[in-house]
């Protein structure tokens, strides 16, 4: 895989992080937007990535905390996988990307930020992509387009029972 170059992430490299883990979270749904959660299904969630590689980048995350994808049963591990087709779909439909890099970084050796609890980046990829973001690179640009972005993707998903 081409490593992205995406300047505007210096922003969480310098961010502080928040103490306990960003993936575990509660069962109750008043906070998804503030968390940028925007589907929950049995075992999983889709949660906007507040430090995009491109705009749109979605993250599945199991609910289960483990950094080891041998703890995750067979349910887990498909309703995983059939989130991440879920994202793909909408991500298809709503913003028409020309490609995906999916994929899950198992390990800070590995590029894991979070390397406690596992999770797979889904991320849209547009011909030029990366060339275009830095030609108009302000750092700013993409967490001041989160909150449209997330409105946008949300229409995407079904809507929770
Ligand atoms: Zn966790």
């Amino acid at each position: 895989m081409k490593t992205l170059w995406a300047p505007w992430r210096i922003e969480y490299i310098l961010s502080e992080k928040p103490d306990g883990c960003i993936f575990c979270v509660p069962p109750e749904r008043e906070n998804d937007r503030e968390r940028l959660i925007l589907h929950r299904t049995p075992f999983s969630f889709v949660m906007l990535n507040r430090y995009p590689y491109t705009n749109g980048h979605l993250m599945v995350v199991p609910f289960r905390h483990t950094s080891e994808m041998t703890d995750l049963s067979d349910d887990e591990m498909l309703d995983l996988f059939t989130t991440v087709r879920l994202c793909r779909d909408v991500l298809e439909k709503t913003a028409s990307p020309q490609g995906f890099n999916i994929g899950i970084n198992l390990g800070r050796a590995a590029g894991a930020g979070v390397d406690e609890h596992i999770h797979i980046h889904i991320v849209p990829r547009w011909n030029g992509d990366t060339n275009y973001m830095t030609v108009l690179g302000d750092i700013r640009v993409m967490p001041e387009n989160l909150s449209s972005t997330y409105e946008k993707l949300l229409t995407g998903f079904p809507t929770p029972q």
